[in-house]
């Protein structure tokens, strides 16, 4: 068991790193919203015009699918289903992983301060989400939860480069849900960096979630979900 008393400090999160002994401590973990625009018409939206919005979830949050979370009892591929939901979402990301920190980061600049990226399924009660989007309360408890952001290792940039453009796919119990492409991000990954920069200070170990394609949906337990972007990451789970 982990320790738990307020007077030890708590185990960091961290997520292996391909081809390396190495692991990338996390701080923060920032999630882009809509930046699709066929899953913005999805949700309801018009796409054309919003500038990249911004939520969090807690950084322990994240855990690498590959290992679980041991102390905590959830197995490798396992992705525990969450209480207070009826209507659990995947939503397929590119994650970024940031290396060098900075403020007011100019767009031009904005790969250098990335270390690597991996692929993450950004978690969803969606039950409580549209529930607070109706009521104009906080997200946060739909998006923020134990186990919410399942993430594979991460690859360093300096292995596979920056990608740009990229099949980004999902699929529940080998059916295809999600099919999109990179490219099709409305705000790019140095967009998305210059844009959070402006509100926060970023520092290595945040990552970002970078948004989805459409076609996300439910899943449940026993679901087995396998996904992947091309050239940076593949991943697959079962919801226990
Ligand atoms: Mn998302």
């Amino acid at each position: 068991m982990s320790a738990s008393s307020p007077f030890t400090a708590p185990e960091p999160t961290s997520l292996p790193i391909l081809h390396s002994t190495e692991r990338y401590y996390l701080n923060r973990v920032y999630c882009v919203g809509r930046n699709y625009a066929e899953h913005a018409r999805e949700m309801g939206d018009d796409p054309d015009r919003e500038p990249p919005f911004f939520f969090t979830k807690p950084a322990d949050a994240v855990f690498a699918i590959t290992e679980g979370v041991a102390p905590r009892g959830v197995a490798p591929h396992l992705v525990p289903y969450p209480p207070a939901t009826d209507n659990l979402h995947f939503e397929m990301e590119l994650v970024v992983a940031i290396g060098v920190g900075g403020a007011d980061i100019a767009a031009a600049d904005a790969l250098t301060h990335v270390f690597g990226y991996g692929a993450g399924v950004d978690l969803t009660r969606r039950d409580l989400q549209d529930a607070a989007k109706a009521l104009r309360r906080p997200w946060d408890l739909s998006k923020g939860f134990d186990f919410s952001g399942p993430c594979t290792p991460l690859v360093a940039a300096s292995a596979i480069g920056h990608p740009t453009a990229a099949r980004i796919w999902l699929d529940v119990d080998g059916e295809t849900r999600q099919d999109g492409d990179l490219a099709d991000q409305i705000w790019p990954v140095p967009d998305v960096i210059a844009a959070l920069s402006r509100f926060v200070t970023l520092r290595p170990g945040d990552l970002i979630f970078t948004g989805t394609p459409a076609g996300v949906g439910r899943i449940e337990p026993e679901s087995v979900v396998t996904a992947g972007i091309d050239g940076v990451a593949d991943l697959a789970f079962r919801v226990a």
